[in-house]
């Protein structure tokens, strides 16, 4: 290990953790992940490896059967198995987005019932906001949940984008609900959708058909979710009240928005190791490249751009650890990182000169993966309307 990437003030049990996980990476990850991704394959002996060392439930609170570990730990965790395979990444992330909803804002019988077994990897979570006609504009969801007289609900749409909808067997679906509110926001329901894995009709008046192909971000599946009358009991509802769908998940993309920028540091990391190690490698007009100093240029700012983007990721885990909103940390790093990934990706692939454009080498990869930085949990557009709006409060003229 270099030094890039390296995070003051752990805790024991923070190194120990990271230490195990990149042990696993190295072993376990690294020497299949580009003939698996190549293939399309699931990683199941992988996603099974996640299980035994715990990785489910690393930030499900101890008395739900978890490791009880914060945001940052998650965080420096996915840097570590980005750098091995960003998809088996994209394989905890939306389990992990649901469960930090439970802990937030389910009801007790809510989170009794179901995160001690997301601890073990038993339910497996995933979520969904997009539709096909929408993605960054959340307040647009056209998925409807209607009351029935009973007072249980009926749910018809179609979703987009499922990261694990195959595989997952607990989906929070964000729906609209008509609570009469004047606000748009104010009439949207997350609701808790059981269905079986797979794919079919996986529950009544649920279709998951099949994966979507995506030029990177192979092995995981993504899919579509059609929901035709669903019919589901109002206890569903993710913390009881229908109304509160839009804040819970926005709450829910804070966090994700801290993973997407710790996975983009991952394989930003992992580009910068690959090039600095071609660099010494490869000869040209009598010398090794790295020696030429365009590429020595290069190097270095590859190197600070994963230093700095690994810097604001910590930065926005911690805020959200002490208890603070971290929306503009969490933009930011998410911005900075997916940018940076892109551009670290890029020189990378220069230095590796013809090489680079090859199936045989990682860094083919890396790039398509870099790409879904720049879209998953909002794109920088997104970003910036974020961060710009806060910063203009912030800084309003009195
Ligand atoms: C592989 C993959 C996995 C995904 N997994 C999930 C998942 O698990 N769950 C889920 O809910 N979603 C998921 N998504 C969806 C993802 O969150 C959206 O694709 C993303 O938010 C962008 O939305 P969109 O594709 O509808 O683009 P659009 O919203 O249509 O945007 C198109 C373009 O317009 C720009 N734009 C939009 N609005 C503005 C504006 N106001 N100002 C300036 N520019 C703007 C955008 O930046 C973008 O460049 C996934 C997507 C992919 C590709």
């Amino acid at each position: 290990m270099g030094r890039l990437v390296t995070t003051d003030g752990l805790t024991d049990i923070q190194q120990e953790i990271l230490k195990t996980v990149r042990d696993f990476v190295d072993k376990e990850i690294l020497p299949v992940a580009t003939e698996l991704e190549h293939k399309d394959e699931y990683p199941q002996a992988i996603v099974d490896g996640l299980k035994e060392l715990g990785l489910f439930g690393l930030t499900i609170p101890e008395e739900y059967g978890g490791l009880g570990e914060s945001l940052l730990t998650y965080a420096l965790v996915v840097e570590e198995i980005a750098r091995g395979w960003m998809s088996v990444s994209g394989v905890i992330n939306t389990h992990f987005i649901v469960a930090y909803m439970l802990m937030h804002h389910g009801t007790e019988e809510q989170k009794q019932k179901y995160l001690p077994r997301m601890a073990t990897g038993e339910v497996r979570g995933a979520f969904s906001m997009s539709e096909p006609s929408l993605g960054s504009d959340v307040s647009a969801v056209a998925t409807k949940a209607t009351k029935q007289d009973d007072g249980s609900y009926s749910i018809t749409g179609q979703k987009m984008w499922l990261t694990n909808g195959g595989s997952s067997n607990l989906v929070a679906v964000l729906t609209k609900t008509d609570e009469g509110a004047d606000s748009v926001y104010k009439n949207m329901t997350t609701f808790l959708i059981e269905k079986e894995p797979g794919f079919g009709e996986t529950a009544q008046g649920i279709t998951v058909p099949g994966k979507i192909d995506k030029m990177g971000y192979k092995g995981i599946d993504t899919t579509e979710m059609i929901l035709e009358k669903h019919q589901i009991s109002a206890d569903q509802i993710l913390g009881g009240e229908p109304g509160k769908g839009f804040y819970q998940m926005m709450d829910g993309v804070e966090v994700g928005r801290v993973n997407v920028g710790a996975r983009a540091v991952g394989i930003a990391n992992r580009a910068f190791e690959l090039g600095i190690a071609y660099a010494q490698q490869r000869e040209t007009f009598g010398k090794p490249i790295a020696q030429h100093q365009a590429i020595l240029f290069r190097l270095a700012e590859m190197g600070t751009k994963v230093e700095t983007a690994h810097a604001m990721v910590v930065r926005a885990a911690r805020k959200k650890d002490a208890g603070e909103r971290n929306d503009v940390e969490a933009g930011m790093a998410k911005m900075v990182a997916s940018e940076y990934c892109n551009e670290v990706v890029e020189a990378s692939f220069r230095i590796h000169g013809g090489y680079g454009y090859s199936k045989e080498y990682e860094i083919e990869r890396l790039y398509r993966e870099a790409a879904f930085m720049l879209i998953g949990e909002g794109t920088s557009d997104i970003q910036k309307m974020i961060i710009g709006r806060s910063l203009l409060k912030d800084y309003k003229l009195r």
